[in-house]
């Protein structure tokens, strides 16, 4: 990324290929996602800690080419995916198991340069091996969207077999996964879209879409329950729809947010979630122990990567216009 704006200034440049440090592995990328986060740093929404002239992209799989010297667990031809950051290894977070919440962690695509690119340098710890049958254009997607949806509808949100849940954005890459997690979690999924096409594509998974138009969703979502609400919602959109997934909540419901598409404020009264007893979180990225959860329920199909359409690194720019005309059901991929 050269420099951000809307549409943003993308370029594909020739570099030395990265320098591979002892603990380091060389990944020759298969294929990267392109995510919200990486629209959010090119539109200009996101600009904390992000590099300049950084290489975007966090959801990255690929081979392996070379190995640093004390790289010991990794191996030249492995098949590998990517975590989203590159962090300590050695710090309260990182040894429970929240590697994600490192307070030393640099974010892949973000702080150090990622995936949109021939080869990406990443540290040993920052990938997990992927066994030689799974499809390399789907590992790309383990640890974001497919792992953080995991955390989000697991971990946090605890959805629970026989509950209902909402999911906005449900067409987008993260919303289609989020709306798989809570599915793949026992729920009755209502996903939202604006589209009739995602809608039916969604139906097709074995949700009952929720055709978003006029008529506020939230009104939608008591109309299927009896007026009794959700349990639960997944928000992938943000201030666009907070105040919407707060009003389709039953008593009791919790409401996660996972995403912001625009950037902006969200207008709410704050008895409603009083009245509600309702619970609000925040819910962001993915640890390592969700990357393998996420390969796991791959590979049973519990829980599929949606793959959109795959883009050449040159053809970035239009990907990102897709996306951002929300034109894509799922992932889109950048193949170097
Ligand atoms: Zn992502
Ligand atoms: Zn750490």
């Amino acid at each position: 990324m050269e420099s951000p704006g809307d549409p943003p200034s993308l370029a594909v440049r020739e570099r030395d290929a990265p320098a591979v440090g002892p603990g380091d592995v060389l990944v020759r990328v298969a294929a990267a996602g392109l995510c919200g986060h990486d629209a959010a740093i090119m539109r200009g929404v996101l600009r904390r800690g992000v590099r300049p002239g950084v290489v975007l992209g966090h959801e990255v799989s690929g081979r392996v080419v070379e190995v640093g010297g004390e790289a010991a667990s990794i191996r030249v031809g492995d098949a590998v995916v990517s975590t989203l950051t590159v962090f300590c290894g050695s710090c309260d977070r990182c040894l429970s198991g929240n590697d994600y919440g490192c307070p030393y962690g640099r974010g892949v695509g973000h702080g150090i340069d990622g995936g949109f690119a021939e080869l990406v340098a990443l540290a040993e710890s920052s990938v997990v091996r992927v066994p030689d049958d799974f499809d390399l254009y789907h590992a790309c997607l383990l640890s974001c969207p497919i792992g953080v949806s995991i955390r989000a509808a697991r971990d946090v949100a605890r959805v629970r077999s026989g509950e209902t849940v909402v999911v906005t954005g449900a067409g987008g890459g993260l919303g289609a996964h989020a709306a798989l997690a809570a599915a793949a979690a026992g729920a009755r999924v209502l996903p939202v879209t604006t589209s009739d096409h995602k809608a039916a594509l969604l139906e097709r998974l074995g949700m009952e879409p929720i055709l978003a138009g006029e008529i506020p969703f939230s009104e939608m979502v008591m109309a299927l329950t009896e007026d009794l609400g959700a349990d639960a919602a997944l928000d992938t959109v943000g201030s666009a729809t907070f105040g919407q997934s707060l009003r389709s909540l039953a008593q009791g419901g919790r409401m996660t947010l996972m995403g912001e598409v625009l950037g902006e404020r969200a207008k709410i009264s704050p008895a409603e979630i009083m009245f509600r007893q309702a619970a609000i979180f925040g819910s962001t990225g993915a640890s390592k122990r969700h990357t393998a959860d996420a390969l796991e329920m791959a590979r049973s199909g519990s829980l599929p990567p949606v793959v959109a359409r795959r883009f050449a690194l040159e053809e970035a720019g239009e990907a990102y216009a897709l996306m951002r005309a929300g034109k894509l059901f799922g992932r889109a991929l950048l193949i170097p």
